[in-house]
């Protein structure tokens, strides 16, 4: 990319979270990812070009040396930062202005500095097969928290049996967050249980919320409708997939195929996230392994099998969330420790590696982290440091690329008389891998206990 020759008629919108708003190439399989602040917070936010590109290049560095060993080579991609004319940052922020979703605008995307991360685009294959004659599916699942707390220091009987994510959606329907209740639980997606997964997906795509997404030909087709009163318009989603999952000579009626084309759909994710070299299995969950909360029947859990295949991307996303061992009520005391030392010896603050850099010194503090607390700093830090990394795992996207392969032509014959399945091929990678700020620490011990608390009040009146 010719960052002197940036023009801003190239990109365009294509979606943000809390903390970045991206944009893509009309031409090349790329996007930038720019940062975002809240308008509040705007002094704290005009950093220096040198600052942000700091900022940034702590991403990437985050990226490429802790979490892509954690993750895996395959499902990880480095990103760049780069340092772009601020004549074209402008511009294109009032380009991108009105295609932005309202509920997202109280934040403004950084115009001062100048700095983005590029990355590829992985809404669209570099590397198709040369015979795809339709342009490439992509669902984005944000998973979020696949386990339950099973620390000794965990107070509330709660967090054993119902998991986080479930336990926040009360949170947020009573703050206004949302207007209805997610089925979805994490727990069922975690499972390997193909049955417990479609359920999961299922849910998800039934209401979709931050959590899913899906984009055809790099285009956003599916996602959370801004005005939260609009139900999913299942029956034009399916409208879309039908080419890609169904016989153009189909038979089947309206509504029958919507249910046969989204079925599929659900299919090809399950086998996509389960999908792994290793023939052996991992049991992630040593202890409970469902969510009361979860809608799930009796039945369908008791003939769960609760294992993963190693290395699938379920798998490496759960191990890297289970490095949060103590839960937060476990891990506050230390925080609070390493706090205390910091005060009494603050240059050790940058040997300890608090706000970075974030290189493999990183990594193997995360690694070697003593077993049992030993009353040391190198626990206490080594344990902060894992507790990081965890919630950037229960915060990552994953993207699932899926092309059709060539020898699906037949489909378009509908004169077929046994037409074949269509074949796919896919790519899986993680997005979204920043490092969580240390000093949110104090703030996820507040929230933690508020959803909690809310969550007894709320739904268990008799407690
Ligand atoms: P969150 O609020 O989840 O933390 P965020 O602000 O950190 O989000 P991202 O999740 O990185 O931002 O990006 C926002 C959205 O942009 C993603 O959900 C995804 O749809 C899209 N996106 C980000 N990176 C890429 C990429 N490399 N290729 C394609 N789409 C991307
Ligand atoms: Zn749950
Ligand atoms: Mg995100
Ligand atoms: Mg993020």
């Amino acid at each position: 990319m010719e960052v002197d020759k940036m023009d801003e008629n190239e990109w365009k919108y294509h979606g943000e979270g809390n903390k970045s708003l991206v944009v893509c190439n009309v031409q090349h399989a790329r996007v930038l990812r720019l940062l975002k602040y809240s308008t509040e917070d705007a002094e704290n936010s005009h950093k220096t070009t040198e600052q942000a590109f700091r900022h940034i290049q702590n991403i990437v560095d985050y990226s490429v040396n802790v979490m892509k060993p954690l993750l895996g080579e395959k499902f990880v991609h480095n990103g760049e930062a780069v340092k772009l004319p601020l004549d074209f940052v402008r511009q294109l922020s009032l380009k991108v202005q009105q295609e932005r979703p309202e509920s997202r605008c109280d934040k403004v995307m950084d115009t001062f500095s100048g700095c983005a991360l590029c990355l590829p685009n992985l809404t669209q294959l570099s590397c198709c097969c040369s015979r795809a004659h339709r342009p490439p599916l992509c669902i984005e699942i944000k998973p979020k928290c696949g386990f339950l707390p099973s620390s000794r220091h965990v107070t509330k009987d709660i967090k054993s049996k119902v998991c986080r994510f479930c336990m926040h959606q009360h949170f947020k329907l009573a703050h206004g967050k949302w207007k209805r209740l997610s089925r979805y639980c994490p727990l069922d997606l975690f499972s390997g249980n193909k049955q417990r997964m479609s359920l999961a997906i299922k849910h998800l795509i039934e209401e979709p919320q931050n959590n899913f997404k899906i984009f055809k030909g790099g285009e956003c087709i599916y996602s959370c409708k801004d005005d939260a009163d609009v139900l999913q318009d299942l029956d034009e989603l399916a409208q879309h997939l039908r080419p890609y999952f169904l016989p153009s000579g189909s038979l089947l009626n309206g509504h029958q195929s919507s249910k046969v084309v989204l079925n599929e759909l659900i299919q090809v994710i399950v086998s996509a996230l389960l999908s792994s070299w290793d023939p052996r299995k991992t049991h992630p969950s040593e202890g409970r392994v469902r969510c009361e909360a979860s809608l799930l029947r009796r039945d369908l859990l008791r003939n769960s099998n609760h294992c993963l295949p190693k290395d699938c991307v379920l798998d490496k996303i759960l191990g890297t969330q289970m490095l949060d061992s103590l839960d937060i009520e476990g891990l506050n005391p230390l925080f609070k420790r390493l706090e205390q030392h910091l005060q009494d010896f603050p240059k050790e603050r940058s040997s300890l590696q608090i706000d970075g850099p974030y290189s493999q010194s990183f990594l193997e503090k995360v690694q070697n982290c003593p077993t049992e607390d030993d009353g040391s700093i190198e626990y206490a830090v080594g344990k902060v440091h894992q507790y990081r990394v965890a919630m950037t795992a229960k915060d990552c996207s994953i993207m699932i690329t899926i092309a059709t392969c060539g020898e699906e032509d037949g489909l378009d014959q509908s004169l077929e008389i046994q037409p074949t399945k269509p074949r796919f091929t896919y790519s899986v990678s993680i997005l979204d891998l920043d490092p969580k700020p240390y000093e949110s620490i104090p703030h996820q011990s507040r929230l933690d206990s508020k959803i909690v608390n809310h969550y007894l009040r709320s739904t268990l009146p008799n407690n």
